[in-house]
């Protein structure tokens, strides 16, 4: 299905914002909505009344009174909507529901053979995610939230995702998986809406959404088996014309020898500094390794080797960095996925970015981690189906 951007309405007072500021407890009453907002009660009322009418918030009981009339009180319904979840990995996916404020309600992380193509994997996941949505999430039976409660599904997927149609395009390591129309495959078995990103963009979502609402030009690396980024521009996910804006994995990088890559090129930054990159080079040198968790634990016990590799690999990430800092003049940089916790990979990666970039461009620029952990992307993948509902509901 073609899903349009949500419009902008994270700026004061549109929907979503409202729904959140009741979901966190923010408030209660349509008064407070109106002095968070600055929004006329007028305004804020015909607001209330649409979520209302959409089941996304409810009226319950009465506050308390300040003299006059009780003001209502407002909730979002408990036992209600969930979103629908789905972070998938090369050997592993996230699955998880989550409240429309965006918070986890359940998630499990479950074992995946990606190379089973995407009609047995995604059947699985789809099966995973319908379970959570009616399981008691509560002591009591009462507070299941009742089946059909599930309002959208997101989903994640580890390679380039045509952003209009929700297909895989030309994706590394993802067998069988090439033009798979994902969307379509998903919406002939689930009645809710079904919205697929790549896996940086949730996480760049997830993280911006949780971390830094607040600053409006964001660049957020994914170094896990494969390499991309997600970039928010203007606070919103820039996905560019075809959904392709951020994939930094073919981009070249200085490289003697140069790698080859999956794409048919060499020296590409994916054939560098990707953990399956790390992997192959590692063998290459007679070190036996078998995965990326092998890597990173050598790492962590200061083989020279594997050291050496993740140097190269920061220096790298880097490289393509400071170009991407230059030009796009991001707030905060921030390196999230399984390699971000690589100490001399992060060293080597911040040393060349200061080295490389514009003083003006990193003289308040923000280099992180990502810290919000292994929710992150079904968080953002939450968010998109949130800003949909919400939006076109
Ligand atoms: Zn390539």
């Amino acid at each position: 299905m073609t899903i349009d951007d949500a419009p902008r309405d994270a700026l004061r007072g549109g929907p979503r914002e409202l729904l959140r500021w009741v979901a966190t407890g923010a408030a209660v009453s349509r008064a407070d909505l109106s002095r968070l907002s600055g929004l006329s009660p007028s305004t804020v009322s015909q607001r209330v009344e649409a979520l209302i009418s959409q089941g996304l918030l409810e009226e319950a009981g009465a506050g308390r009174s300040r003299g006059g009339r009780r003001p209502r009180q407002l909730a979002v319904p408990t036992g209600g909507a969930v979103v629908g979840a789905i972070d998938l990995g090369a050997h592993h996916a996230r699955v998880g529901t989550l409240d429309l404020s965006g918070r986890v309600v359940q998630a499990r992380t479950r074992p995946v053979r990606i190379e089973d193509g995407p009609e047995a994997v995604l059947a699985d996941l789809l099966g995973e995610v319908a379970a959570l949505a009616v399981v008691p999430n509560g002591p009591t039976p009462s507070d299941a939230p009742a089946a059909g409660a599930l309002r959208g599904i997101g989903i994640g997927i580890p390679g380039p995702v045509q952003h209009a149609t929700g297909r895989i395009v030309s994706p590394s390591r993802m067998p069988g998986w090439n033009g798979f129309d994902v969307a379509a495959f998903c919406a002939d078995r689930v009645e809710v809406p079904v919205i697929v990103d790549n896996d940086a963009n949730l996480m760049a979502l997830g993280a911006h959404r949780t971390t830094h609402p607040d600053l409006e030009h964001a660049v957020y690396i994914k170094a896990g088996t494969g390499i991309g980024s997600g970039v928010i521009s203007d606070g919103r996910l820039h996905r560019g014309a075809q959904g392709s804006a951020g994939d930094i994995s073919h981009c070249r990088v200085v490289a003697d020898p140069a790698p080859p890559c999956s794409c048919g090129n060499a020296g590409c930054l994916e054939a560098v500094a990707s953990g399956a990159a790390l992997v192959t080079a590692l063998r290459e040198q007679g070190v036996p390794v078998d995965d990326l968790t092998g890597v990173i634990r050598l790492i962590d016990d200061g083989d020279r080797h594997a050291t050496a590799l993740a140097r190269q690999a920061g220096r790298a990430i880097g490289e393509i960095l400071a170009v991407v800092v230059n030009f796009f003049n991001p707030q905060v940089v921030a390196i999230g996925g399984r390699l971000a916790d690589c100490e001399p990979l992060l060293a080597s990666m911040r040393a060349t970015l200061y080295e490389r970039c514009l003083p003006l461009a990193t003289q308040t620029l923000l280099i992180e981690r990502v810290t919000t952990g292994q929710d992150v992307g079904i968080t953002g993948a939450a968010h998109l189906v949130i800003d949909h509902v919400v939006a076109v509901n």
